[in-house]
């Protein structure tokens, strides 16, 4: 009898065999605008580094005196005994940083998303949500076991239409989208979805993984950007990027954050972060509000590069963001850019099925605040070498 796992095996040597099997790059330094991946110096286009803040000396500093006066771990998950001032702390910075009654930190994004979908709704109840979506969005949306509408992307009309068939309809209703979508870096058309949310009496949830610290004032993110404040009652956000450390975040009202203390799931059964990530996390936000010229150096960078891969005939699809794709089509054509990409020293993640849609493979790049000029002159550079080399611009 063959092993019951075997066709695992089957599976790796179909992805060889079609050359989207993806070996791991190995990081050996600090993430940077130039790092050191597989044994090899690189810039850096890969990370979510957005400004910098991984090797920040503020953030470091916090760490180490975190780590020297409350030691490695917390000990417990934060219903128990895993509750330390630092995470109240966080918090707090976050929920006026933010401009709302509260907040709650989880591990991650990933667990943020998951763990507050599935505690609000339940399976009489409806989520409508944007075709593309982050996954940890989809997967809190199948936890919660709702009736689940995808609408087509950034379409807030078709998003209306369904809220208008669910009118009258029992059971609550929840409209989700990205703030900014990760593979394409456009942004959410928030003001259209927060109307139709608020016509049809649905909870409003954004995501703002990809804009806090990105966009609007200080980088609060697209409610800010949009001017919408008090209308989004569920903010979601990252730790783990442009911020630098790690950690997930939902801000809104005192009533929200109190439910999701007794209900989200990873809040209640998953060990809460060691103090150094606490205190790391709000250094950041000081270093945010403290060196604005970071964003406007993420932006100005942003720009520049972008207007350098449209000039050689790169097609980057619908970004407005430091997100920006490099959309090549196939998976295997991808793949082959970011390897020969990695040859001429730039790291650039190919992207294919099923993180992107078939067809839409893509390299995707993300500037930071803290690449040079020279380094991203380079960059353009091996993206006309490689991109002419692979027939994929003249
Ligand atoms: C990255 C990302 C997450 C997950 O955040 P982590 O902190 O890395 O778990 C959630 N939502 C969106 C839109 C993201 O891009």
């Amino acid at each position: 009898m063959s092993h019951p796992l075997a066709y695992l095996h089957d599976h790796l040597e179909e992805w060889k065999r079609d050359g989207v099997y993806q070996r791991l790059r190995i990081l050996q330094s600090a993430s940077a605008a130039e790092s050191r991946f597989d044994g090899k110096e690189v810039i850096n286009l890969a990370s979510n580094n957005y400004l910098g803040l991984t090797t920040h000396p503020k953030l470091r500093e916090a760490a180490i005196d975190a780590v020297k006066r409350f030691g490695v771990g917390s000990g417990a998950v934060r219903t128990i005994s895993g509750t330390m001032t630092l995470h109240m702390q966080l918090e707090e910075r976050i929920a006026a940083f933010k401009n709302v009654e509260a907040c709650v930190v989880f591990q991650s994004g990933f667990a943020a998303n998951a763990g507050t979908v599935s505690a609000l709704l339940g399976p009489e109840d409806h989520i409508i949500s944007d075709e593309l979506n982050h996954a940890s969005i989809i997967d809190g949306c199948r936890l919660s076991r709702a009736k689940i509408r995808v609408f087509p992307h950034k379409d807030a009309a078709a998003a209306e239409k369904i809220l208008g068939e669910l009118d009258g309809v029992a059971g609550k209703k929840l409209l989700i989208s990205d703030g900014v979508f990760s593979m394409d870096g456009d942004i959410g058309p928030l003001p259209g979805l927060v109307e139709a949310a608020e016509r049809h009496g649905a909870i409003m949830i954004v995501d703002d993984a990809h804009s806090s610290g990105v966009l609007g004032k200080a980088g609060r993110g697209t409610i800010d950007h949009f001017g919408l404040h008090g209308r989004v009652h569920v903010q979601v956000g990252t730790l783990s990027k442009a911020i630098g450390v790690l950690g997930g975040y939902v801000c809104g009202s005192r009533d929200l954050i109190e439910f999701l203390y007794h209900r989200a799931r990873p809040f209640l059964f998953s060990t809460s972060h060691p103090p150094a990530v606490a205190a790391a996390c709000l250094a950041a936000f000081d270093v945010l509000e403290r060196e604005p010229e970071r964003i406007q150096n993420l932006w100005d960078n942003t720009k520049y590069f972008k207007q350098g891969l449209v000039a050689a005939g790169f097609d980057t699809g619908m970004s407005e963001t430091p997100i920006t794709p490099v959309i090549v089509g196939e998976a295997k054509t991808a793949y082959d850019l970011s390897r020969a990409l990695f040859e001429e020293g730039v790291l650039a993640t190919g992207i294919g099925f099923p993180t992107v849609a078939k067809g839409k493979a893509r390299v995707r790049t993300i500037v930071t605040a803290t690449h040079t000029r020279d380094e991203l002159d380079r960059a353009l550079e091996a993206f006309r070498k490689v991109g002419h080399q692979l027939g994929i611009v003249d």
